[in-house]
C-alpha cells in the first residue's frame, strides 16, 4: 500500500475544513445559538420595551405592574371564627356544622345547624332548617357566605365527600379541625379546592 500523499485527496480534506468552519461561524451567529455579539444585542433590545414601561412613573409605580400570585382572601370577624372552635369542641365525637353570612366579603353572622347524620366522620343539614336560614337571611339582608364544619379527627382539609357535596361554589367552606387545632377556608369550585387566606376582623 503507498503512503504517498494524493493531491486531489489533500484539496478536498482541506475544503472540508472550510466548509466546516465556515458552517460553525454561521451556526454560532444564528438568533437561536447566537453567543456572538449581534444576536446578544438583539436579545437585550427586545427586553428593553418591558424595562422602559416598568420605569414609566418612578420606582414606586413598579410594583403595580409586575405580576402578582392572586391569594383569595376570606375576612372573618373574630367573635364567628372563636364561635366556629367553640362549636367544633363542643359537639365531639361528632361533627358539627353551620351556616355563615354577613355583607361584602366580610362574614359576621353564624347559624349554628343540627348535624342530621350525627356521624363522626360526615355532616348534613335538614332541608327544613336550610329554608328557616334562608327566610332569615331574606329578612336580615344579608348575604349567605360561608359554610363550616368539623373534622375531630382529621386534618382540616376537604374530604372527597365535603368536595363532592360543595353544592354553593361562591361560599368559602370553613373546616375547623380538632386534631392538630386549627381552622382553614376553602373554596370549591368544579372539584377544584383552593385554600383562602383568612384575615380576622375585630
Ligand atoms: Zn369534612
Amino acid at each position: 500500500m503507498s503512503s504517498k500523499a494524493n493531491p486531489g485527496g489533500l484539496a478536498f480534506f482541506a475544503l472540508l475544513i472550510i466548509w466546516l468552519v465556515q458552517r460553525l461561524i454561521a451556526i454560532a451567529s444564528s438568533p437561536f445559538y447566537g453567543f456572538l455579539g449581534e444576536s446578544t444585542g438583539e436579545r437585550i433590545k427586545r427586553r428593553l420595551p418591558l424595562t422602559t414601561a416598568l420605569d414609566k412613573g418612578g420606582g414606586s409605580e413598579v410594583t403595580k405592574v409586575l405580576p402578582q400570585i392572586e391569594v383569595d382572601i376570606v375576612l372573618i370577624k373574630k367573635e364567628i371564627l372563636e364561635a366556629i372552635i367553640q362549636h367544633a369542641r363542643e359537639d365531639v365525637p361528632l361533627e358539627c356544622c353551620g351556616l355563615l353570612m354577613g355583607q361584602g366579603n366580610l362574614i359576621s353572622h353564624l347559624r349554628r345547624m343540627k348535624n342530621a347524620l350525627q356521624s363522626p366522620i360526615s355532616y348534613s343539614m335538614e332541608p327544613r332548617a336550610l329554608l328557616r336560614f334562608f327566610k332569615e337571611l331574606r329578612s336580615l339582608q344579608l348575604i349567605h357566605l360561608g359554610i363550616y364544619h368539623s373534622h375531630p379527627t382529621s386534618e382540616a382539609y376537604p374530604s372527597s365527600v365535603d368536595v363532592e357535596q360543595a353544592y354553593y361554589p361562591d361560599c368559602t367552606y370553613f373546616i375547623a379541625s380538632l386534631r392538630s387545632p386549627s381552622v382553614r377556608a376553602f373554596s370549591i369550585l368544579d372539584r377544584t379546592v383552593q385554600e383562602k387566606e383568612i384575615q380576622v376582623i375585630d
